[in-house]
């Protein structure tokens, strides 16, 4: 089995269609323009059925970037996969990703369908699909939920119709890494080699990453995510993470992506331009306070060698360079080390008084201090030195 894992970008749909992260189609193709630099193998740029918007912009990330692998979403009924096919009808590499849910708490609550049914119409809708593309997705939704049995009769029966991709997804965030990655193995083996098995986790209990990387380890070889873990409720699968775990830890996960690292932190500040909010201070790779350090004991080892507290080159991930805050928790290493950045050469005494108003300062802080401040106690020690002069 291959070890390329390929990702595949859902921040401008799953991601869009949460509260805040509306995005317009001009916004979408600055997005999608980051997104294909930063080498995602597969751009889902909307649901064409559900808005003109929509529409519009799976039209124009297909027509802007004819060499991505544009998707678009469309339920298993014959409108939204000819909707679908419409609006991809400009790309060159055009995928019609199309779902139906699956569980039983779906089939009874919400479609009232049988499973003899909605099997039915999945096989129907990927071969009408079919009929436009060559490329087409199916998503067992709720798949997470789903009799085992079913799931793996859908699946083939969906394969042979002609799908390319199987996506299992844990539409509400309720599997965990370990039985998540079963029914994922599950599937892998009744499929073989005639498709790609999927996943598409969302964070409801905080699991996203680790349920796609279980699922990965099962043989899945699509990780549906998105810039920031944006998405439905708690969000989705954090495509920074995922890959950076990947990147970070080969010698446990032995599989490759084609996401250019370097591009992460800019992909994640654009979205967090465009929509309502940016990632958490402490969220991992993009959070502001990634590669941050405060704690004096860590920040001496930072400064004697990085790789004691550090264990991602922020480089390699596009953050310009760890940051040592300073704050309350600080000591005189980083202090030092901050004033011969800004170009201030002190003595030991000099140090010493230094280190005293500002901890004196520091200790009223929630927050550390700027690089302006410091300078500003570094002069007014130097004035309390000159009056002593005089
Ligand atoms: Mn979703």
């Amino acid at each position: 089995m291959s070890d390329r894992v390929y990702i595949f970008d859902t921040t401008l749909r799953d991601g869009e269609q949460s509260p805040g992260c509306s995005m317009t189609v001009p916004e979408k193709l600055r997005m999608a323009r980051k997104l294909v630099e930063l080498g995602v193998d597969v751009l889902e740029a909307g649901f064409p059925i559900a808005s003109q918007g929509d529409f519009e912009a799976v039209d124009a990330v297909s027509r802007e970037f004819p060499w991505v692998q544009v998707a678009a979403l469309a339920r298993s009924c014959t409108l939204d996969v000819e909707r679908a096919a419409q609006s991809l009808r400009h790309a060159r590499r055009p995928r019609i990703h199309t779902f139906i849910a699956t569980s039983d708490i779906h089939l009874k609550y919400k479609l009232k369908k049988s499973r003899e049914q909605v099997l039915e119409e999945a096989v129907a809708a990927v071969e009408l699909a079919r009929r436009d593309v060559d490329d087409v997705e199916f998503s067992a939704e709720d798949g997470s939920r789903t009799d085992p049995v079913f799931l793996e009769e859908i699946s083939k029966a969906v394969v042979a119709a002609g799908a390319r991709t199987v996506n299992i997804p844990d539409t509400v965030g309720f599997s965990t890494p370990a039985e998540y990655g079963q029914i994922i193995g599950r599937v892998v083996q009744a499929l073989g080699d005639c498709a790609i098995v999927s996943v598409h986790c969302h964070d409801d209990m905080g699991l996203a990453v680790a349920n796609s990387l279980a699922a990965i380890e099962a043989g899945a070889r699509q990780v549906e995510c998105t810039i920031n873990g944006i998405g439905e409720r708690a969000g989705n699968t954090s495509l920074e993470e995922v890959v950076v775990v990947l990147k970070t830890r080969p010698d446990v996960y032995p599989y490759r992506t084609g996401i250019q690292t370097e591009h992460l932190f800019s992909a994640s500040e654009l979205l967090s331009s465009i929509i309502t909010f940016g990632p958490q201070p402490n969220k991992a790779i993009v959070g502001r306070n990634a590669f941050a350090h405060e704690a004096g004991i860590h920040q001496d080892g930072y400064l004697k060698e990085k790789s004691t507290y550090e264990i991602i080159d922020p480089r390699s991930v596009g953050v310009p360079e760890g940051k040592l805050v300073l704050g309350k928790h600080s000591g005189r290493h980083a202090l030092l080390k901050r004033c011969q950045d800004l170009g201030f050469d002190l003595t030991r005494p000099e140090l010493d008084a230094l280190y005293q108003r500002f901890t004196a300062v520091a200790d009223h802080r929630k927050k550390g201090l700027m690089d302006e401040e410091i300078i500003a106690l570094i002069h007014e020690g130097q004035k309390i030195q000159t009056v002593a002069a005089d």
